[in-house]
């Protein structure tokens, strides 16, 4: 018997009646939970004096739950776990959450203990977590089935989790964005959208000592020659990011949200007029989203356009057969890349 100990404690034995240093351990069960075969760790006692393992009630309980957890775990069902998480993370209690879900008021209760939760109620948890705009909807509907102190409660803990989920609020609004173009190869640069590549490329020439006053406009066209030039290269983009066409050059599709993004090193600066947006990464840095092939493009980019200022690259762009043959406003198509400057 493969047997794990988690601990000893001097106590009355239960199988011997003698007291003891009685051992907890760890078994690996297998079983059978809803026609689905499953294994997962029980706890025990063991004596050594008669060589028996035994169990008390408490034990039983969080058994049947690390049964029923390999199970949830095996269906793809938010572990006890999991589900306590979600109810902590706006700090409310089991039967208040029911009331705002309209559940039978004991129905969480029971899912953070011995009942696996169905697959509708699970959507509707793992939504929950991921969505707290709609949890403070939810709370406001209810708000009359609620103490005024756990409401006030509440809204504070979900405010902050909105606040905190701004980051994937913003990525699924640039999702929404590019739905279309997803399906348009001579748009994306035949590359699926992918913003973690696209905040690398950012982050790759924000670090770069070779990129002189990086600013928004020239970091658009950055963008731009970093996919076409690979394209060019390998037949398909780096980031799946689609280009307009503006007075100003290339410009991708949700660039405002894009600098948005947490982990784009963007600084806004107060000019006379305005404000500039500045880009510029001064710690050391790992790129991760990017390939070894990628970083190589990127370089040839900074190469030729790295020191050029915003006005050099906003007129060598206008020189491109992309710029010159695309209507203003229209969306450049990636089959210019060939007749690309670099
Ligand atoms: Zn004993």
């Amino acid at each position: 018997m493969e047997m794990k100990i988690i601990r000893k404690e001097k106590k009355l034995c239960l199988s011997c009646m003698e007291i003891h240093e009685v051992k907890n351990i760890a078994l690996e069960e297998k079983s059978t939970f809803k026609g689905t075969p499953i294994r997962y760790e029980a706890e025990y006692f063991y004596c050594d004096n008669t060589e028996e393992i035994y169990s008390n009630e408490e034990m039983l309980k969080k058994n049947d739950i690390a049964m029923k957890d390999a199970y949830r775990k095996a269906m793809g069902l938010l572990t006890t776990n999991e589900i306590i998480a979600v109810r902590k993370q706006y700090g409310i209690s089991q039967s208040d959450l029911c009331a705002l879900l309209g559940w039978g008021g004991k129905t969480i209760a029971r899912y953070e203990s011995y009942q696996v939760q169905d697959k509708a109620h699970d959507t509707i948890l793992r939504k929950l977590a991921q969505d707290p705009e709609w949890f403070l909807q939810l709370l406001k509907e209810r708000k009359e089935n609620l103490s005024s102190t756990a409401f006030e409660k509440y809204v504070t803990a979900a405010t902050t989790s909105y606040e905190a989920a701004q980051d994937s609020y913003l990525r699924k609004a640039i999702a929404a964005k590019y739905a279309r173009i997803q399906n348009q190869r001579e748009y994306n640069g035949d590359a699926k959208l992918n913003l973690d590549k696209a905040i690398d490329v950012i982050r790759y020439y924000a670090s770069s000592t070779a990129v002189k006053g990086l600013y928004k406009v020239k970091l658009m066209k950055m963008l731009w020659y970093g996919d076409n030039l690979a394209y060019k290269q390998r037949d398909h983009a780096i980031t799946g990011l689609a280009y307009q066409a503006l007075p100003m050059g290339a410009v991708p599709i949700g660039h405002d949200s894009i600098i948005e993004l947490k982990e784009v090193p963007c600084e806004e600066i107060e000019m006379g007029d305005g404000t500039a947006y500045r880009f510029k990464l001064s710690t050391p840095s790992v790129f991760a989203a990017l390939t070894e092939e990628e970083k190589e493009i990127l370089d040839k980019v900074i190469k030729r356009v790295g020191r050029m200022t915003t006005e050099e690259i906003v007129n060598f762009m206008h020189q491109e057969e992309a710029y010159k043959k695309t209507k203003l406003k229209d969306m450049i198509d990636f089959k210019y890349a060939k007749e690309l400057q670099l």
